[in-house]
């Protein structure tokens, strides 16, 4: 459909001035104007006319790091020592899991992200061929990886649901699913599992989306295993020649960071999660000094306990301003930054999505500026970072679909998901207090 977005606030990061006043206008499933410059192809006319006037249209914003199916563990364990909270709350339950929970508990997840302004995301978990049903069914952009742990009896089963997954699925939903590999982390994946796992890398020629140097036990561990660092353990087993997004990099050492920046690993930033569990503070003011893509995570719903990305920039912004003791690092423009076009580096999808550019895929919102918080209208993206929250988000495109509209989600039947996702976590639950 050809959609015309009227006389909107844009921000269009290509430009001196980041937001600019001006029309946005959709053929099929990308951009062909942006702002008030250039024409519109010959002949070209919409089928629908936004009313701009009181709309901040973002890019989609990109979450790249989570797991959507622990939406279904929401608040169900808060507070606890990591080992205790894993091995005694969300291990047990997981091993429960059908492909059904993670359906409707993954489809849960993409409701709450595009209600908030999310409209790609990076998953890790299992029962991905669910994952991505539920993907096609809502009309989210995702890039998706089977969690893939080399110890225990799913070392083997993983790599061929990867396999699989990535048969069925590379380019599927219209193109917006990737499919890369998930090797959970360096002390769940032995070297010869590695190995394994980067063949199939190569064979396919994907990326691999892995947990890095989150905790001081990780670290503890790694040193105690081979002597090294996480960092040197993976780029010395030859991970760093493929396209890697690491999630958290926590824990570094500057040599890990000089590593990590020649060899062009981008990295996921989860500060909420990384809080709640207490893990620590990522050197992301380093890491972006250093020329490292960072791009912005959420984790999985059961360390965070949302999916808020309006959230995870603010919070990203604060936590680093008051670590630092600098009110001058991570400011606003940088954070948006980091949740949109270097997201979609960061996903290897920066030709693509990430910027309001003609030529790129529609994934725009429309967030809605006539409330009190946005006034007076000093610096929209302040705003977007400092003052916005998820429900200003009023009306999201995906590939150049409209999915949500007065914050209703069309392509799906929201009371229903609801309703199923209680019915699934209460017996996911039961017998466990
Ligand atoms: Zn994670």
């Amino acid at each position: 459909m050809n959609i015309l977005i009227k006389n909107c606030h844009i921000f269009c990061d290509d430009t001196e001035s980041p937001i600019i006043l001006g029309d946005v206008a959709v053929e099929g499933s990308r951009l062909v104007k942006v702002g008030s410059e250039g024409a519109l192809p010959p002949g070209w006319h919409p089928e629908r006319v936004i009313d701009g006037g009181n709309y901040l249209c973002l890019p989609g914003l990109i979450n790249c790091h989570t797991h959507a199916a622990m939406t279904l563990l929401r608040s169900y364990a808060d507070d606890l020592p990591l080992m205790h909270w894993l091995e005694k709350k969300i291990w047990p339950v997981e091993n429960r899991l059908t492909g059904e929970d993670v359906y409707w508990g993954s489809l849960l997840a993409m409701m709450e992200m595009i209600r908030s302004g999310t409209t790609t995301f990076n998953d890790m978990y299992f029962f991905m061929d669910e994952v991505a049903q539920a993907v096609e069914k809502i009309g989210i952009r995702a890039c998706l990886s089977r969690g893939l742990v080399g110890v225990g009896g799913t070392a083997r089963v993983g790599l061929k649901e990867s396999r699989k997954l990535i048969e069925k699925w590379q380019g599927g939903a219209k193109g917006r699913i990737r499919i890369w590999l998930g090797p959970h982390a360096p002390y769940t994946c032995p070297p010869g599992y590695i190995k394994k796992v980067l063949s199939l890398a190569k064979e396919y020629e994907t990326g691999i989306h892995i947990h890095v140097a989150e905790t001081r036990d990780e670290i503890r561990i790694i040193n105690e295993r081979y002597s090294k660092t996480p960092v040197t353990y993976l780029e010395e087993l030859g991970v760093f020649e493929f396209p890697v997004l690491a999630a958290h990099c926590v824990h570094l050492t500057g040599d890990d960071i000089s590593l990590l920046a020649r060899r062009g690993v981008a990295v996921a930033h989860n500060p909420e999660s990384n809080m709640k569990l207490a893990s620590g503070v990522a050197p992301v003011v380093k890491l972006r000094e250093a020329g490292i893509t960072v791009g912005i995570g959420t984790d999985g719903a059961a360390s965070n306990n949302n999916l808020d990305m309006f959230g995870e920039m603010r919070t990203a912004a604060l936590l680093h301003k008051v670590f630092n003791e600098d009110p001058l690092v991570m400011p606003a423009l940088e954070v948006l930054r980091m949740a949109t076009g270097d997201g979609a580096r960061a996903l290897g999808l920066g030709d693509e999505i990430g910027v309001l550019k003609p030529g790129y895929k529609a994934d725009l919102i429309l967030v809605d500026l006539k409330q009190p918080h946005y006034h007076p209208r000093h610096n929209l993206v302040a705003h977007a970072v400092y003052a916005a929250g998820a429900g200003d988000v009023d009306l999201v495109i995906i590939d150049g679909e409209i999915v949500m509209e007065n914050r209703k989600i069309l392509t799906i039947d929201e009371e229903r998901v609801l309703d199923e996702v209680e019915r699934c976590a209460r017996r996911l639950t039961s017998g466990f207090n």
